[in-house]
């Protein structure tokens, strides 16, 4: 068969080759980025279902507008108010099958063949896989530990032609823990208005801050409509329930609403009636009080034990919340290597070079701590420790 010239930058990478090893049931992974599930309110949502399907299950079980249920619609745009700063009207959100979706879509909207993506260096891998299917090209934005270097971007927006969008994760991102501070916030902001570029604010974990209060979001600081902003129920609620959703200016926003329409006519409609009825009943805020306080233990176990088994040389982020932080190892010792010896010892991180579309490092490793018991953090850092040694 002949398929779509697309599926070429599609075909198994070594990377995914490596995931596969990081699956087997005896090791340690801190691949991952799964959410708690014993966190996951099961009883509540029992509850809900059974009520929700007895009052409106007629309703609930037809197909439903595109746009997304309007009560839900509402509630997101003021849970975005009030964590995030914004004043977005609920018309000006589009309920998405996670916020996976609105990265396809992002893509299919903006994206020929050729056509440059702006990214953080590094960047979220799945997003990556997700604009990949429109063969652009990935232009990397240098970063240091403030997250993006607004001054680099203006340089590269100078002299790169095609620029069609930027993609950034500005909280607790994924794969390296980094937060934008205010400054950089605004200093983007001045670069982003000054070249008229598309902003895909990529926003899953904000709310998970185990420190400090939340930073006002890039959609807030946004007077000229440019920036879109993708927020999602997996990391707050539950992953499963495939719900995300894009906040946008309302003519960017009715684009979106079209290729929805042509992809799946609109999210599952008794899901999105299970998230929104949860939040009448229960306190979501209260349930994410939960989430943070068991990753915040989490992380302050996995900083610790790495500060107390890794060897000199080794650095990592150490991030204010999220699920995920960042390794660098020692000059001269391949990330690579590393990872085969952790999978001979049982324990994985992700090799950090599946984080960068062009650049490859070798020294770098994503670490997930959100979805281990304490003895398993402990004993994995152990072990990962010995490995760096005997690749030093
Ligand atoms: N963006 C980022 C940065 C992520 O880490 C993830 C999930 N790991 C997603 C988007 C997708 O989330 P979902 O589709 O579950 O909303």
């Amino acid at each position: 068969m002949k398929f779509a010239t697309r599926m070429e930058r599609m075909q198994a990478s070594e990377i995914r080759e490596l995931l596969k090893l990081t699956a087997q049931p005896d090791i340690i992974s801190f691949a991952g980025g799964l959410p708690a599930p014993e966190l996951f309110p099961v009883e509540e949502i029992a509850k809900v279902s059974h009520d929700l399907v007895l009052k409106e299950g007629r309703q609930l079980l037809q197909y439903a507008t595109t746009e997304g249920r309007p009560s839900l619609r509402a509630k997101i745009a003021k849970r975005m108010a009030d964590k995030y700063h914004t004043n977005v009207d609920p018309d000006d959100i589009l309920i998405t099958t996670g916020s996976q979706q609105c990265l396809d879509f992002a893509g299919k909207l903006f994206l020929d063949p050729g056509d440059v993506v702006l990214c953080e260096s590094p960047s979220y891998l799945g997003a990556l896989n997700a604009f990949n299917a429109y063969q652009p090209k990935f232009v990397e934005v240098p970063t240091d530990n403030g997250g993006l270097i607004p001054e680099e971007l203006d340089k590269i927006l100078e002299t790169t032609p095609n620029c069609k969008f930027i993609y950034v994760i500005p909280d607790f991102q994924n794969p390296t823990g980094r937060t934008w501070s205010m400054e950089r916030r605004q200093k983007f902001m001045e670069v982003v208005n000054k070249h008229n570029l598309p902003v895909l604010e990529d926003n899953p974990y904000g709310e998970l801050r185990y420190e400090g209060t939340i930073l006002p979001s890039l959609k807030s600081m946004d007077t000229k409509g440019l920036v879109m902003f993708l927020g999602t129920f997996s990391k707050i609620f539950c992953p499963g329930l495939r719900l995300g959703w894009i906040a946008a200016e309302h003519s960017l926003l009715s684009e979106f609403v079209k290729i929805k329409q042509s992809a799946d006519l609109h999210t599952s409609n008794f899901d999105q009636g299970v998230a929104d009825a949860y939040m009448e009943q229960y306190d979501l805020d209260e349930h994410v009080k939960e989430i943070v306080a068991l990753y915040k233990h989490r992380r302050d176990l996995i900083l610790e034990s790495m500060e107390k088994y890794f060897p000199a040389g080794t650095e990592w982020t150490h991030p204010e919340g999220g699920l995920f932080l960042w390794l660098t190892f020692p000059e001269g010792v391949s990330a690579r290597k590393v990872f085969n010896k952790c999978i001979e010892m049982k324990v994985a991180g992700v090799i950090g070079d599946a984080f960068y579309p062009n650049q490859k490092t070798d020294r770098s490793m994503r670490i997930n701590y959100s979805n281990m018991p304490d003895n398993r953090i402990v004993e994995g850092i152990q072990r990962m420790a010995k490995a760096i040694k005997e690749c030093m």
